[in-house]
């Protein structure tokens, strides 16, 4: 079979790797190539369509701090609209051409020798690269629960992130699992015209009200044509959501009133739609706020209290050919299943293919023996070339494109280097790493997630092994600021 050689080889075509394309474009590379298993680019945006899907950061904070789009047409955009930025930003950069879809990456392995990435790709084909980027997200693993039965339902099942856009929910019976963030979003769409429709909640959510405006045509116009008055938008709407970090999860142990003030928020939102005092009380989290992504939204309490809506918070015992057996014994019949369950983040996403390094260091299996880390969320010892932007600690939490950013300015910074010395390799030294694994494992001392009463949120922050390394624990001023100042001596670079 022929190998196919490049200067960089970047999985996944959603805003990470399209960002990571940016980058190398910037730095003179042309010789790169993206594919992704999917049939188009956007990652999770192309994925995920079901009714409803907004995104729950600003649109003004939520894009490329590079690429502001005065085209929004709301404050909370829809996820039609973000598919079509990153089909736009995509094609400005001219990134489109080094794309390859249908492509799913099996593993990847570095030939010291020939200092090189060997990517195999499913059906056994295999590319070569100077460097490997991986940009494979965080929720892009759609996770179904084993609960027994669920194979032999003979109605419709419907994952959120495969969702059928032919499926009318008119007149249906639905069960519906899961009420996280995107359950928020669907719910109260289903409920509109479902006959019945059945929530099974395992964890609370906390729901708080959404302001969300409409951008008229001429406030568009005026984006458009002054770009200064959306950087100005950008700015409030950023500072806000980085207050909400800051104060309710990074400085949690100073700032304890803050969390609780949100939860009674939330509660006074509970209060304020809904009368059954015992309804409330089963949608009510038994955890701090914020343990878990908590969300926005102006219908979800309010769509408990329809005739057609119930909840069920008893457990699942099984499923049958027609319907759900609740542990309280209840049944009920349904004739679609919607599966609203979520993403496997550490198993099948860390990392989500077999990365082997130099000496053989097996990546998956080096994080589960040796704790989950990654220096400044990007580079790995033992694994030369090699930039993980789907990593532990890599997330500075509610926005993605802050992390987007620094992780840009962190490539700039290396292969800039890599280039200037005329150099072939990169590595972070073992120093480094443990330098700043020790750094991350201080600062989440302050967190919300070691302060707080988080046990029962069984929230996706969290690995297996009980730790919080999935967000970065410092602002995004910090972390652009020390992914523009590392000392390069941080890598071995030769
Ligand atoms: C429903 C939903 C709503 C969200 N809302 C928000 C929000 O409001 N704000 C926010 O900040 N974030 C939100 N997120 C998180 C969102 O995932 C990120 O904001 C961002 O889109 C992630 O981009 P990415 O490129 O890192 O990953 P993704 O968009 O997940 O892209 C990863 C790509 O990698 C590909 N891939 C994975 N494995 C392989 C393989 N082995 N071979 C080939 N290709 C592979 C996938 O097909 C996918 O296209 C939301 C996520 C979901 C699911």
């Amino acid at each position: 079979m022929t190998e196919q050689q490049f200067d960089a080889i970047i999985v996944g075509a959603g805003f990470a790797g399209i960002g990571a394309a940016i980058q190398l474009k910037r730095l003179g590379f042309d010789n790169f190539i993206l594919v992704d298993r999917e049939a188009d680019l956007g990652g999770t945006w192309y994925v995920n369509h079901y009714p409803g899907l907004t995104v729950d950061v600003p649109t003004t904070t939520y894009s490329y701090f590079f690429e502001p789009n005065p085209n929004w047409n709301r404050l909370f955009s829809t996820g039609a609209e973000i598919k079509q930025y990153a089909d736009d930003v995509a094609d400005k950069y001219d990134i489109r051409r080094h794309m390859r879809f249908n492509t799913t990456v099996d593993s990847a392995q570095w030939d010291d020798e020939a200092k090189l990435w060997r990517v195999t790709l499913a059906g056994g084909e295999q590319l070569i690269a100077r460097y490997l980027i991986t940009a494979t997200g965080f929720l892009s693993q759609p996770f179904t629960p084993e609960i027994p039965g669920i194979h032999s339902f003979e109605g419709k099942v419907v994952h959120t992130a495969d969702w059928d856009d032919a499926y009318d929910p008119a007149g249906r019976k639905i069960g519906i699992i899961g009420t996280g963030a995107t359950a928020v979003q669907l719910i109260p769409e289903l409920a509109e015209s479902a006959a019945d429709l059945t929530v099974y909640q395992r964890t609370a959510i906390y729901v708080v009200p959404k302001v969300d405006i409409k951008f008229s045509a001429r406030a568009k116009r005026v984006f458009a044509r002054v770009p200064l008055t959306q950087r100005a938008i950008r700015v409030v709407t950023d500072s806000l959501y980085e207050f909400m970090v800051y104060v309710g999860v990074l400085r949690q142990r100073y700032f304890r009133r803050f969390t609780i003030a949100a939860a009674d928020l939330a509660k006074m939102w509970r209060f304020a739609t809904i009368r059954d005092k015992e309804l409330r009380r089963k949608l009510t989290p038994d955890y701090d706020f914020g343990c878990k992504r908590p969300t926005f939204s102006n219908k979800y309490y309010r769509t408990f209290t329809k005739p057609n809506v119930h909840l069920q918070t008893s457990g699942i015992d099984h499923i049958e050919a027609d319907g759900i057996v609740a542990n309280d014994g209840t049944k009920a019949v349904i004739d679609t299943l919607v599966l609203a369950t979520g993403f496997d983040i550490w198993e099948a996403n860390f990392p989500a293919f077999e990365v082997i390094g130099r000496d053989g260091r097996n990546l998956g299996k080096w994080w589960r023996e040796s704790r989950f880390q990654a220096y400044q969320g990007v580079s790995v010892p033992h694994f030369p070339n090699f930039l993980s932007l789907a990593s532990p600690y890599a997330f500075l939490g509610l926005n993605f494109f802050n992390s987007m950013e620094y992780q840009m300015r962190h490539m700039d910074r290396l292969l800039g280097e890599v280039k200037r010395r005329g150099a072939t390799t990169f590595e972070i030294t073992e120093e480094a790493n443990a330098r700043y694994l020790d750094r991350m494992t201080e600062l989440l001392g302050d967190s919300l997630f070691t302060q707080g009463n988080c046990a029962s949120a069984r929230s996706y922050y969290f690995n297996p092994s009980g730790e919080a390394t999935l967000l970065r624990p410092m602002t995004t001023r910090t972390a652009v600021r020390e992914a523009s100042t590392y000392p390069v001596t941080d890598y071995h670079i030769s």
